[in-house]
């Protein structure tokens, strides 16, 4: 009789192994991938300037949820540039503002997950907005079940016409 492993059911998020276990080679970092237009990773990016960009998270908990990220591979948040976090928290004002209208939310949660051991699935430094609802059923993930109530196509039509909103004004920069 084989003995069940004790952290058999660790690994609440399986769709992710593969990004888990990746090497961590620039070349590979999906995120630059979409900043340098690498293949047709940019299908879902709502939003880009020169620094910034956002796009849909492709595997969103819920609708709506986005990720801000700097253009630039920082891992690290105590090496991004002074100006870089006010740029993106300015970015990250704006997708609640857009969030609010397109979405009406009741709340948001805003993550960083910083190094592998937090959760983090791309080392490439992004923030999660994830939008929260009545209702919404965080357990649904780890039973790898997406109830999904809006396609990402959906998310996406709704966000892009608000695109001029994120733009920052370069006066405040
Ligand atoms: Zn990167």
């Amino acid at each position: 009789m084989m003995t069940k492993p004790i952290f058999s059911s660790y690994l609440t998020a399986p769709w992710k192994r593969k990004y888990v276990e990746e090497k961590k080679d620039p070349h590979q970092c999906v995120f630059c991938s979409i900043t340098n237009r690498i293949a047709n990773l940019d299908r879902w990016e709502i939003f880009r300037d020169d620094r910034v960009a956002i796009t849909l998270n492709k595997f969103p908990y819920n609708p709506g949820h986005i990720l801000v990220f700097p253009l630039a591979h920082y891992e690290e948040i105590e090496n991004l540039p002074e100006d870089l976090v006010f740029h993106l928290s300015l970015l990250i004002q704006r997708s609640i503002k857009v969030l609010k209208i397109s979405h009406q939310p009741l709340g948001f949660n805003i993550g960083l997950n910083i190094g592998s051991f937090s959760g983090a699935s791309v080392s490439h430094i992004h923030w999660h907005i994830v939008p929260r609802y009545m209702g919404d059923l965080n357990f649904m993930e780890i039973l790898e079940t997406r109830v999904l109530v809006e396609t990402l196509e959906d998310t996406f039509n709704k966000l892009i016409q608000y695109n001029d909103m994120f733009q920052v004004k370069r006066s405040i920069l």
